[in-house]
Parts: C-alpha cells; structure tokens; sequence
C-alpha cells in the first residue's frame, strides 16, 4: 500500500503570496491571475490518480471565478475556506475577521451548496498575539488547519488543530525524499498535510523582481522543475483531503 498524505492547496492569486508583498510594484497590471491556467491541471492529475484533496479557498478568488470553485466541489474535492482579502490577521481586528469569514461562506455556499467545514488563516497569522480569532473560528468552522508547524505553536485550539506540515517552497528547495521524510518528521498530525499553492507549481506565474535577491532566489527556487515533481509526487503515493480522513477515522 502506498503512503498516504493529506492534500491541501491554498487557492489565491499569485500577488497574495506574504513572502514578497510588500515589494509589489504599484504599478503591475494583476488583472491576468492565472487562477485556471495553474488549477486547472492540477484537477486533471487528481483526477488522473482518483486522488482528492483540500482546497481553502479565497473569497475573492470563488467571487471572480465561480465555475472553478464548482468544478472542484463536483469532483470531489473538499472546499475550506481561507478568508476573503488574504488581510493578515495583523491587519484586521475580531469585527473585521468576522465579516471576512461571513462574506465568504456565503459566497462559497452559493456555490456549493453548503458552508466550509475548514478554515485556514492568510500567512500564519494565527498565533498567541491573535488569539482573539479563535472564538471567531471556533463559532464558523469545525477544523482549523492555520498554524505553522514550524513556529511550534502552544495555543490551545477551540477545534480540531489539523496543522499543515512543509509547504511549496520546501518541496521546491529539496529533494523529494527529503522532502517527504521531513514533512513526516515535523508533523503531528498523521498522516501529514502537504500544502501548496497552484501559482507555485506553474511556470509562466508573474514574477517580481524588486526587493532583496536572497528572498527572490528562495520564492522562485525551482519552479521550472515543480510541475515535473509534482506529477511524480502524485504518482508515487496517495492523497486524500482531510474530509476523506475524517470520514475514513469515524468508519
Ligand atoms: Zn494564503
């Protein structure tokens, strides 16, 4: 039997991406996003393998591109929820969270049919000094999947915790073995979340080319080659989304 991941994707814009936002050329024309361009092949390797997974999904992205947001409910995959603005939680206070998760469940269950079981907070920004949103949270979803592994996180959580393990920017910088290993190492939940971003696995995203290099060189490590190792990712073992798991646990 093949080893098993839990498969989760951050479905925003690619000028979203906290790492170099605050580089952003002002006057850089963000109207082509490349939402289905980078999605819509990732659907067709799920597709390909019967593999299902996560999608938190930004409520402006379901705004403008409804139909995606539909075709991924229709095939299977599990629709959470990751805001609406992508406003690090540092930007917002408990009324402003709020009216962001409401505008988005609404939009999202327009589509869908029903509300986002899962949520996942923009850019780590769940933490001690934000622990204001966990009442939030806790009133609109039944799992939360926002804390970085890394950070080693003591806080103590309304719902259940089902935290992401290594990310895109990892899977990119290190080998694939490697990868997976650490992932499993640093993850306390089993089996691991893999998360990524559609922008990061296609070639053609835009890129920045302001701010330090240093930062550059580590945001676009390895993107020519990360469609190629995803497509060997997906064909050496199985992913499930975490409504997958949960239901499997309760059989
Ligand atoms: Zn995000």
């Amino acid at each position: 039997m093949k080893e098993k991941f839990i498969l989760t994707f951050d479905l925003e814009f690619w000028h979203n991406s906290g790492f170099l936002k605050k580089y952003l050329p002002k006057d850089k024309n963000f109207s082509k996003d490349y939402i289905i361009e980078s999605t819509e092949p990732i659907l067709d390797l799920l597709n390909k393998y019967g593999h299902k997974a996560t999608f938190f999904v930004l409520g402006r992205v379901a705004e403008k591109y409804p139909e995606l947001i539909k075709k991924i409910n229709n095939s299977g995959h599990e629709i959470g929820s990751h805001g609406y603005s992508h406003c690090s939680f540092f930007e917002l206070n408990e009324e402003k969270l709020e009216k962001e998760i409401e505008i988005t469940n609404t939009i999202l269950k327009k589509i869908t049919g029903k509300n986002p079981k899962g949520f996942r907070a923009p850019n780590f920004s769940l933490g001690e000094k934000t622990k204001w949103a966990l009442k939030i949270i806790k009133k609109h979803f039944q799992y939360d999947s926002s804390l970085n592994p890394l950070s080693f996180s003591k806080l103590s959580m309304p719902v259940p915790e089902i935290a992401p393990s290594l990310g895109g920017i990892y899977f990119r910088i290190l080998p694939l073995k490697l990868y997976l290993f650490l992932a499993n190492l640093l993850s306390k939940q089993k089996p691991p979340v893999l998360y990524f971003h559609p922008y990061e696995l296609f070639e053609s995203s835009p890129k920045i080319d302001a701010g330090p290099w240093y930062k550059r060189k580590i945001k676009y490590w390895g993107t020519k080659t990360a469609w190629k190792k995803f497509e060997k990712l997906m064909g050496g073992f199985r992913f499930i989304s975490y409504e997958n798991f949960i239901n499997q646990s309760a059989d």
